[in-house]
């Protein structure tokens, strides 16, 4: 078991697979001339399979596969049937744009719920956010996951005056959807525009929405990032990540890998 000095057990292992992605969000890489790493200093689908097993035998039950964007990776199939052998949960943190071509990945990997980011239900909005025309591509790769049974995280990052007027809309998609959307306050990363008044904060959003939907609180996970809320009459369900106005750092149960195999114990 990974105890930590602080006490907390570390059981959650996020590996980022790629530094690469093929949208660039303003709020995430907005340069389209980034350098990315190159494939050889990339892990190989058996150095991720090497270290995830190392990591499952130290106590490790629950892996995401992120990015970039994990999904650019052509050996994708290949790293998640590896994954698939081990003992161990796995999920994987996508802007959803190529899914349908890992669907009959994904099913024989036994993946049962993603996470897929999507900002606005506006495709000029969408295209102005991401850089990329793709809004038709997510929103029905979005479809066929729910018809394919797997669960379906939406990310919403929640950015003043550019979706905040999305988000009774967002929370209206669960009153038919099974999908569970969480809204995510927008975080200050390196040349990523952030100013303190584009935030939103989740105490807001919740006001907002309580206005507006009869909202209950659902119970959450010791190391849960999110506060899950039900909306009476809705299939599906909503969350708030904190990140900037509430730390979690204290019931925090994550180590991370980069693309290149190093080891960061704080996204910060
Ligand atoms: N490309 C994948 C995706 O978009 O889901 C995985 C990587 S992305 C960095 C992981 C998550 O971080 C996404 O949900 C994204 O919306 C979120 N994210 C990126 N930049 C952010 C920021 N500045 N503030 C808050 N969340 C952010
Ligand atoms: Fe790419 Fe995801 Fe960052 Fe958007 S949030 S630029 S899809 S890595």
């Amino acid at each position: 078991m990974l105890k930590d000095k602080h006490n907390r057990i570390h059981d959650y292992l996020r590996i980022s697979i790629t530094d690469n992605c093929n949208f660039r969000c303003t709020y995430c890489m907005p340069d389209e001339k980034i350098t990315f790493l190159k494939k050889q200093f990339l892990m190989s689908p058996d150095e991720i399979f090497q270290l995830s097993k190392t990591f499952v035998g130290l106590g490790v039950n629950k892996i995401r596969l992120t990015g970039g964007e994990p999904l650019v990776r052509k050996d994708f199939g290949e790293i998640i049937s590896r994954l698939s052998l081990l003992p161990v949960k796995i999920g994987i943190s996508t802007n959803g744009l190529l899914l349908d071509r890992y669907l009959d990945d994904i099913k024989k990997a036994d993946i049962s719920s993603i996470n897929i980011s999507l900002d606005t239900l506006n495709p000029e909005k969408f295209k102005n956010i991401t850089q990329r025309n793709n809004f038709r591509q997510v929103w029905d790769n979005i479809l066929l996951c729910i018809k394919e049974n797997i669960h379906v995280k939406v990310n919403m990052v929640v950015i003043k005056g550019v979706n905040d007027e999305e988000i009774a809309d967002f929370v209206s998609l669960t009153k038919t959807l099974p999908i569970h959307v969480r809204l995510i306050e927008f975080m200050p990363f390196d040349q990523n525009n952030w100013n303190q008044e584009k935030v939103y904060s989740n105490k807001a959003a919740l006001e907002k929405i309580s206005e507006q939907f009869p909202l209950f609180k659902l119970k959450d996970g010791k190391s849960d990032t999110d506060k899950k809320f039900g909306i009476f009459g809705h299939t599906g369900t909503i969350s708030f990540i904190s990140t900037l106005t509430d730390s979690f750092c204290s019931t925090c149960n994550r180590m991370r890998i980069t693309a290149d195999g190093k080891m960061k114990n704080c996204l910060f």
